[in-house]
């Protein structure tokens, strides 16, 4: 049996460049990785792909497919094609990333299982090809394969490791309400943004040690388009920065808002959004990538 920790994923930045032909989005975004974590275990079987779920600590885990709709499902069918060997494996997961959040919550629980089947199976696989087969699955796939600190590019799946930043105390507040990407994404094309992150400004500013200057620049093009379904994100934001958080901004499509503060002051600042219906995770960024050694 093989454990793995399925982290949460946000997003420091998030730009889109333009709709390619294949009808993705050209993306550039610093993702980091976070404490907030799924929990996956994976068992041999010989009895092809099962999968089991304990999602009753987050709304609506309810509603998540346990067949191969599940995006840690498609992950094992993926594994074994790319390996050309039927590799059973039973599956058991315990949510805690809350979904349809901005989180990547399914994305890493595929990744946790492409990390897995690799250990539990003794393939060797190089950290290239897993990210290989978790491009098939999804673009957050790779980067939740690699964890830390990334800058991604293409659709996602091109990644330049940064350098560790900082540790940093993460405050999540969801409010209400869950986006859909593609939702979020289609209605960006209608309305595109006239502000963009610079994102090679913030590596430097974040190799030189700036963490304030690179904070101001942080930006998520997807924001405005996320906060007309779900006002609630401008009030948290708000509210979070006065209560002292050194930067906050929506992750991915939402709705999930972000704070970055120095780890003393995180209870505060969830001390002064615990009233506003949202739902309130404390985390803290974790800079260690997750791939295989080689
Ligand atoms: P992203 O940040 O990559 O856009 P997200 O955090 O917004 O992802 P998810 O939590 O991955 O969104 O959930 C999106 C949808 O994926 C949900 O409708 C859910 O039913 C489905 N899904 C499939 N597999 C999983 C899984 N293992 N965990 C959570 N959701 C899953």
């Amino acid at each position: 049996m093989v454990k793995e920790v399925a982290r949460a994923k946000i997003n420091l930045t998030l730009d889109i460049l333009g709709l390619r032909a294949d009808g993705y989005h050209e993306v550039s975004m610093i993702m980091q990785a976070i404490e907030l974590a799924d929990e996956v275990e994976l068992k041999k079987s010989l009895r092809g792909i099962s999968l089991t779920m304990d999602a009753t600590k987050i709304i609506g885990g309810e509603n998540i497919p346990l067949d191969e709709k599940n995006l840690a499902w498609k992950a094992a069918i993926e594994f074994q094609k790319f390996c050309g060997k039927n590799l059973g494996v039973e599956i058991s997961i315990t949510k805690k990333i809350p979904m349809a959040a901005g989180l990547a919550g399914g994305s890493t629980d595929a990744a946790a299982v492409i990390r897995g089947m690799n250990r539990l199976y003794e393939m060797n696989l190089s950290e290239e090809e897993l990210c290989k087969i978790g491009e098939r699955v999804g673009s957050d796939v790779p980067f939740c394969i690699i964890g830390g600190t990334c800058l991604a590019e293409g659709r996602g799946e091109i990644l330049t490791k940064l350098p560790p930043i900082k540790n940093f105390g993460v405050v999540l507040a969801k409010p209400h309400g869950e986006i859909s990407t593609a939702w979020a994404y289609k209605t960006y094309d209608e309305n595109p943004a006239k502000t963009h992150p610079p994102n090679k400004e913030i590596i430097e500013q974040f190799k030189r040690g700036e963490y304030d200057k690179a904070f101001k620049n942080f930006y998520n093009v997807l924001e405005n388009i996320t906060l007309k379904k779900i006002p609630a994100i401008a009030d948290l934001k708000s509210t979070m920065l006065a209560a002292g958080a050194n930067v906050a901004l929506m992750s991915g499509s939402g709705p999930t808002v972000f704070a970055l503060t120095d780890e003393q002051n995180a209870e505060k600042i969830s001390e002064s959004v615990k009233d506003s219906g949202a739902q309130i995770f404390l985390s803290v960024t974790r800079s260690e990538f997750l791939g295989t050694k080689n």
